[in-house]
């Protein structure tokens, strides 16, 4: 089966041999206090700077999942309030989640065709915490590198922080623009799911310190404490970071990463604006996701183009949420190859739904 599911999703191939390599090595039953692992930690962080090119004041510590670093931000990040902007399915779970957790939340819920202007986020400025979601994976949009850097001049002095699951790795990050920064693996990463990425600028480590929160076995400050020694605060998962160190050594830097995903997206919309049955989700270039592309069609369509897809060895996303009916949702994620595409591609070209 080729996978387009836009998480979990493909995994590189090599990470067989990789696996053979860690149990074979003795990496999989190692002690996480062993100079070995911590030999591991710091080339995996060294390796993530490098490759995905993080600005070096900036610390990165690892997490399980997505859904963990939204509590983690929540419990040592924010002492009364957090701000959400978003559009869709994945933001507003962080809100719920937030909002279990903190004080206070509010939120601007904007359309997905819409980007909002950047002052109709004014009252951000009354909360501690801006949260973004870079890449809406439910509806395929992106937040534009250009609207970021915007916000950040907007609120100098406010802690942003962004879930960028479905986006890092896959296409270069406006890193400066923000102070927190996540993704889980097992979407651009091409790995296996069960540890997450979870980046901070000095001024959140700065926050995490000076808020001191340690009730929690994930508490921020105690994270970063361990990564001091490259360490962890409990048995992490060993094999998730070796995994994540060796794809990413043997990975291009971002920029021609980046410039392959451009590239393909393009390819994706010339097809898929030609076909009749089917439609891309947003019609608002300036807002759509290079990683995540949705297709819209009739119900019965989207039924039949999933069962047909599935027929021919290719599986494509469902749906997320309210929009499970009417939209596939295919990955443009690194780890897929471009002969998968290529059938991919020709599939729906070849494809006419029956009346
Ligand atoms: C997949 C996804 C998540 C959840 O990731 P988990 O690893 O399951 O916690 C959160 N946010 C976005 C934008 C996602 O795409």
């Amino acid at each position: 089966m080729i996978s387009f599911y836009p998480g979990p999703s493909k995994v590189y191939p090599e990470v067989t041999q990789y696996v053979a390599d860690a149990y074979q090595s003795g990496v999989v039953s190692i002690n996480h206090r062993s100079p070995e692992f911590m030999d591991i930690f710091r080339k995996t962080t060294e390796s993530a700077k490098e490759k995905l090119a993080v600005p070096e004041s900036y610390t990165v510590l690892f997490a399980s999942s997505a859904t963990e670093c939204w509590e983690i931000i929540s419990q040592s990040l924010v002492r009364d309030s957090s701000f959400h902007v978003y559009n869709g399915a994945f933001g507003e779970k962080w809100h719920r989640y937030a909002t279990q957790l903190s004080t206070s939340t509010n939120a601007l819920v904007f359309d997905p065709e819409e980007l909002p202007e950047t002052r109709e986020l004014e009252s951000a400025n009354t909360a501690e915490l801006l949260c973004l979601t870079h890449n809406e994976t439910s509806n395929g949009t992106a937040l534009p590198t250009e609207w970021m850097h915007e916000v950040r001049s907007l609120f100098p002095d406010l802690l942003i922080s962004v879930d960028a699951t479905s986006s890092m790795a896959g296409v270069i990050l406006p890193w400066d623009s923000a102070d927190i920064w996540y993704a889980s693996v097992q979407k651009c990463f091409g790995l296996p799911a069960g540890l997450a990425v979870l980046i901070l600028s000095p001024a959140a480590v700065d926050r995490a310190r000076e808020i001191g929160e340690k009730k929690h076995y994930n508490s921020l400050v105690s994270i970063i404490e361990q990564s001091d020694k490259f360490q962890t605060t409990h048995t992490p998962n060993v094999l998730g970071i070796y995994l994540l160190m060796r794809t990413l050594e043997a990975r291009e830097e971002i920029r021609k990463i980046d410039q392959t995903t451009r590239e393909r997206y393009r390819e994706w919309i010339g097809v898929i604006d030609e076909i009749a049955y089917a439609k891309l989700l947003i019609d608002n270039t300036s807002i759509r996701s290079n990683t995540v592309i949705p297709i819209k069609a009739y119900p019965s369509v989207i039924n039949q183009l999933r069962m047909e897809a599935k027929q021919s060895g290719i599986t494509l996303g469902n749906g997320y949420g309210a929009l499970k009916e009417t939209t596939l949702r295919i990955a443009n994620f690194p780890a897929i190859t471009e002969h998968e595409i290529q059938t991919l591609l020709d599939f729906l070209e070849d494809f006419s739904p029956s009346t």
